[in-house]
């Protein structure tokens, strides 16, 4: 729902800002990362409701830091959906395989995606939890 924290991780400025005016537009609240490594730290310290994971990072992928936050009692349970421009279908597989909690293709489709966010913080909101 709107005022929930979403925490960004991309590195592309553009990919980066464009996410952030949708989400921000639909009234959450976004903080941002450009490195994994950065979205960690902001994972741990501000438990955001969710966590929008770029996959090719400088430095840590996304997939390597989806492990750290699933094995960090603090961030383990907060969703991750995985952001990506990787459209393969073998890439999908391996994203999930994972253990991301979503997907998402990049470019985005504004529907979708918001689609996906809504439902995600629905699913895993605090009275799930
Ligand atoms: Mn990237």
């Amino acid at each position: 729902m709107p005022g929930e924290l979403i925490l960004l991780v991309e590195d592309n400025d553009n990919n980066r800002l464009l996410i952030r005016d949708v989400l921000q537009a639909t009234g959450y609240l976004v903080v941002e990362a450009e490195t994994a490594e950065d979205g960690l730290r902001m994972a741990a310290e501000q438990h955001p409701a969710l966590i929008l994971m770029d996959i090719q990072l400088p430095g840590m992928n996304g997939i390597a830091a989806l492990q750290q936050l699933r094995a960090d009692p603090a961030t383990r349970a907060i969703p991750v959906i995985a952001v990506t421009a990787s459209a393969m279908t073998q890439d999908r597989h391996q994203i999930m395989a994972a253990g991301f909690d979503g997907y998402q293709s990049k470019p985005i489709s504004v529907k979708g995606f918001l689609q996906a966010v809504r439902e995600m913080l629905r699913a895993e909101g605090p009275a799930a939890r």
